[in-house]
């Protein structure tokens, strides 16, 4: 459902993604490790196209979304992305943050928005919440509302970007918990995060990152429990 084929990627002369190749299926959920600076985000942005790959191919639901001649918006539709920073419209209620590109990109009237909108919410857990702005939310409250934004865009697939590290502890178990619960309903989901309990309760796989290439991949067991590179093992000790 999800193919990355040979994805590279340079900043002037800084080659940062240096050959990806990787496959979701369906339902599929992947965590993402590695250091500071291996490449991780900067994976996740060429997934949605927020960055132009240097060359390789993203293949979503059969579609080449690195194709040039490709919509990017309806490519980028598809693809729904939570950031570590919430990323929401500090000015805009939460209602109208979740309906806002619901109306734009899709076109949808305002009734059927706030449905979905108000659908959402209650997924996440905020059900009433549609009227308050984000500053009046904890952080992971507006961590759920960004999820609930993104998944209103019904996406075949969604991207974390270490969704829990800008949130205090006590707050990162409900975010979680939401990520987990879509995870167990088939959501085709790639999650860059240092949550390592997370990775191994919840991944189909672990993928491994370090210095732009895939490392180690394998099931969370593998990786996670039993990591085989050195260069998996040194990164493990330090986070575990
Ligand atoms: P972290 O765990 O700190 O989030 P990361 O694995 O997500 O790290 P990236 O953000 O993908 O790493 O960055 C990889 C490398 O690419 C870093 O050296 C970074 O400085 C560089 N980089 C990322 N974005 C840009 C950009 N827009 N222009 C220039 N260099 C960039
Ligand atoms: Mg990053």
């Amino acid at each position: 459902m999800v193919e990355i084929r040979d994805l590279h990627k340079s900043f002037g002369s800084l080659e940062v993604l240096k050959g990806i190749d990787f496959t979701v299926d369906r339902g599929q959920v992947i965590c993402v490790i590695g250091p500071s600076g291996s490449g991780k985000s900067t994976l996740l942005r060429c997934v949605n196209l927020l960055e132009t790959p240097t060359k390789g191919k993203v293949f979503v639901e059969g579609l080449e979304l690195t194709h040039p001649d490709v919509d990017i918006d309806a490519a980028r539709r598809r693809v729904g992305m939570v950031f570590q920073q919430f990323n929401l419209f500090p000015h805009l209620t939460v209602l109208d943050n979740i309906t806002i590109a619901q109306r734009r990109v899709l076109k949808r009237g305002k009734a059927e928005a706030v449905r979905v909108a108000e659908e959402n919410l209650a997924k996440v857990g905020l059900e009433g919440k549609g009227r308050s702005y984000p500053a009046q939310l904890s952080g992971g409250q507006q961590q759920r509302v960004a999820i609930a934004r993104a998944l209103a865009m019904d996406p075949d697939l969604m991207l974390f970007d270490e969704p829990t590290s800008a949130l205090d502890p006590e707050l990162v178990g409900d975010v979680l918990a939401v990520m987990r619960q879509l995870a167990d309903e088939g959501m085709t989901m790639i999650v860059v995060t240092h949550e390592m309990a997370f990775a191994r309760d919840v991944a189909d796989r672990v993928v491994f990152m370090d210095g732009g290439v895939i490392v180690e991949e394998g099931s969370p067991d593998r990786v996670i429990g039993a990591p085989e590179h050195p260069r998996t093992q040194t990164f493990l000790r330090r986070v575990l």
